[in-house]
């Protein structure tokens, strides 16, 4: 994927460096509360004073809490996915101006194994999310080697399709879907499922109008990049994830869709480039 010289995004926000609260000693009455109990349980009061100046520090260099440098092949994705949010921003800024609308652009929250976000506290086991309540994408640069080494689908364009994806649910936030799909949530367990089931693929649908214009406004994709994403929509589907899981799959408590339904969702998107296209809650066959 050709991404280097392109415009980086500021509606970025990086707490990948952050102190966990609770584990830290920090500064204020809570902090020499906790450091009273520790010198009580026998601390050594010079070790723990020296411990919190050293993750004042830290802070101020913007280090992380373990005073580790800050890992270069992570600071590298982390400028990709500046360029991937840049890229959703002018791709959705014009066809939102072409429906006659105004487009509110994510922040795209960088964290590092759990973070509270509006919707609840995440652990990274849940992967990258986003979350309507604050209108925020949630990723550990972490999922990124999953994505890789665990489901066998690396590439630049797959971690691309990712972020394009979470932004797709942005996409449908603000064009008000989400909103009607949970007012008709809640009557029974099989047909909520298979609302979600909708939802997700239609996020895969406008990943691929992503892909389609992104391409034509930047030119950004290189051979062999369209199926890295679909290899990425095809890892990451309800069957595979299952099997994996537990060594079969059950149909009625898929919530993204099988590979193959990702897959034919996301070429679709990108292959028409055309919102009109992607009404997966009237297709009759997904
Ligand atoms: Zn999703």
């Amino acid at each position: 994927m050709r991404w280097r010289d392109d415009r980086r995004s500021d509606n970025i926000e990086d707490e990948r460096g952050a102190p966990k609260t609770g584990l830290m000693i920090g500064g204020g009455a809570g902090g020499l509360v906790i450091l009273l109990i520790a010198v009580l349980l026998g601390a050594d009061p010079r070790a723990l004073l020296q411990q919190v100046a050293q993750q004042q520090q830290n802070q101020q260099a913007g280090q992380g809490p373990r005073g580790a440098a800050a890992d270069p092949a992570e600071e590298e994705l982390k400028d990709f996915v500046r360029v991937v949010l840049a890229d959703t921003e002018d791709v959705w800024n014009a066809q939102f101006e072409a429906m006659g609308k105004k487009y509110q652009e994510p922040v795209l929250h960088l964290f590092r194994g759990d973070v509270r976000s509006a919707c609840g506290l995440a652990t990274s086991a849940v992967g990258p999310f986003y979350c309507p309540g604050d209108q925020k994408v949630y990723i550990d640069l972490g999922f990124y080697s999953e994505l890789k080494e665990k489901y066998g689908a690396p590439g630049e364009f797959a971690q691309a399709y990712v972020i394009a994806h979470e932004v797709g649910h942005h996409v449908q936030n603000l064009l008000g879907t989400s909103e009607k799909v949970n007012a008709e949530r809640g009557q029974d367990k099989r047909r909520d499922n298979a609302l979600s089931v909708r939802l997700e693929l239609q996020a895969d649908f406008l990943a691929g109008v992503w892909a389609h214009h992104a391409q034509k406004m930047k030119k950004i994709l290189e051979p062999g990049d369209l199926e890295s994403a679909l290899t990425a929509a095809s890892a990451i589907g309800d069957d595979k994830l299952q099997k994996e899981a537990r060594g079969y799959v059950v149909p009625d408590s898929f919530t993204h869709g099988t590979s193959a339904q990702r897959m034919r969702w996301f070429k679709r998107g990108f292959d028409t480039g055309d919102m009109s296209q992607g009404d997966t809650f009237r297709a009759r066959d997904l």
